[in-house]
């Protein structure tokens, strides 16, 4: 059996669409929440999802 679990949104705390699996590997993955109508980057592997914070661009210095 596969354990498997929803994504939650980051920004709002609401149940989002997709799901992920125990196997599932996400990186980089722009999930988007239809509740609050945001987009985050995220991580997911073993149904642990990680915010990506991604500061602005201008910001990051290289
Ligand atoms: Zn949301």
């Amino acid at each position: 059996m596969v354990k498997e679990q929803w994504i939650f949104c980051p920004v709002c705390g609401g149940k989002t669409r997709l799901k992920i699996h125990e196997n599932t590997i996400l990186e980089n993955f722009p999930l988007f929440c239809p509740k609050c109508k945001q987009e985050t980057m995220i991580d997911a592997r073993q149904l642990n999802i990680f915010v990506i914070k991604e500061p602005d661009a201008k910001t990051r210095s290289q």
